[in-house]
């Protein structure tokens, strides 16, 4: 058996984390032996696009998993480098080790393809409701967003006053 054949990596940024994210980790975690979630764009913060920072999404994704009972997750915030030729050399450095990475993003499959890693498609659920982009939406219209995330992650974001944050953010689109 090839060195941490079992090891698997997702990234995204998680603005937020919902419930299609927590699906597709509960099954990813279930083939892993270990299962390394990058929370992407690590550095951003405070804009509507990006409102919560790294340790607010690893906050929300760490109290998720251990609702679910997952244990064999690792978080690890990535920042952002804008240089693709670098950018699997970057994650590795920050990552435990992994050989199986699981991405639907057209260049994070094709930069780990040409370092040699497994790639493996990650399935979406109920994508016109579970996507960041929704959830930030329905965050500003007043909509409901907390059914589309996991309960953990509700209790984050109250407990920050994300929509306060989110809705002063407005103006800035
Ligand atoms: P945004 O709309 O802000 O881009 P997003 O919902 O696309 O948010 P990202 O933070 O960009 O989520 O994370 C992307 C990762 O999450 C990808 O690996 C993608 O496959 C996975 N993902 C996103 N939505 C779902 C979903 N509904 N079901 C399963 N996986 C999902
Ligand atoms: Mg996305």
């Amino acid at each position: 058996m090839r060195k941490h054949e079992k090891d698997s990596l997702i990234i995204g940024r998680f603005q937020p984390f919902h419930n299609g994210h927590m699906e597709v980790i509960r099954i990813i975690s279930k083939a892993s032996e270990n299962l390394t979630i990058g929370i992407g764009s690590a550095q951003y913060s405070h804009s509507v696009n990006n409102p919560f920072t790294a340790g607010e999404r690893y906050r929300m994704i760490s109290n998720s998993l251990k609702e679910e009972g997952i244990t064999n997750a690792y978080i690890v915030p990535i920042e952002d480098l804008n240089r693709s030729s670098v950018w699997v050399s970057h994650v590795v450095s920050m990552s435990p080790p992994f050989s199986v990475v699981y991405s639907n993003n057209s260049l994070t499959r094709r930069l780990f393809i040409e370092a040699g890693y497994k790639i493996e498609d990650s399935p979406l659920y109920n994508r016109s409701e579970y996507s960041g982009t929704e959830v930030r939406r329905r965050m500003l219209s007043g909509e409901d967003w907390r059914s589309l995330v996991p309960k953990a992650v509700t209790a984050v974001i109250d407990d920050i006053n994300g929509i306060d944050r989110i809705k002063g953010l407005k103006d800035d689109i």
